[in-house]
């Protein structure tokens, strides 16, 4: 039946005129009464702003809650913080300055490997410099190609040097010296 008079086009025509003049009226009634709403709404604000009469003790007990959310969320986020920052272990033990220079090296397994100087001032690799010519003995020099930063020369071959520090990173770890040194 319902259907029946919404599919028929006079009826539909004067349910939507119908429709119509009800919002036309309820618009009209907005509008009549906006100055109302409008001193409705500035007086929600003022008693929003307003300080009221609440006894403190109430008040107290009212910020209970919030300053346990806020505990909480502090304490949510000090976690995430703390599981982001690697623990930190020997492994995080990859460089340091030995006889001048800055040594940096990898770990594969327990074993150091990549192990090579770099400038302690710029950090550019030096590639040790054969100065044999004017010793008896093998002897290299350890200059920065980029600063000029040098650390000297050294009696032995490269591969000499590379053991030596080796041997002093190793040491460093046996100890757990490394801690402090890598601090340093
Ligand atoms: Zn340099």
């Amino acid at each position: 039946m319902l259907k029946g008079i919404w599919k028929d086009p006079v009826w539909s025509k004067v349910i939507a005129t119908g429709i119509l003049a009800v919002i036309a009226s309820f618009g009209t009634y907005i509008f009549g009464v906006w100055p109302e709403i409008g001193s409705a709404f500035s007086q929600a604000w003022s008693f929003t702003i307003a300080s009221t009469s609440t006894p403190n003790w109430l008040l107290a007990l009212m910020a209970i809650p919030c300053i346990l959310l806020i505990f909480s969320v502090l304490v949510e986020i000090k976690g995430k913080i703390s599981a982001s920052e690697p623990t930190k272990t020997w492994k995080s033990y990859t460089r340091d300055n030995f006889l001048g220079l800055l040594w940096s090296w990898r770990y594969t397994g327990n074993k150091i490997y990549n192990l090579h100087s770099l400038c302690p001032q710029c950090e550019y690799q030096i590639l040790p410099k054969d100065v044999s010519a004017f010793s008896a003995v093998p002897r290299y020099d350890y200059s920065c190609e980029d600063c000029g930063y040098s650390a000297g020369s050294f009696e032995g071959y490269p591969e000499d040097l590379l053991q030596k520090v080796q041997l002093k990173i190793q040491k460093g770890l046996r100890t757990g010296q490394w801690e402090s040194r890598q601090q340093a």
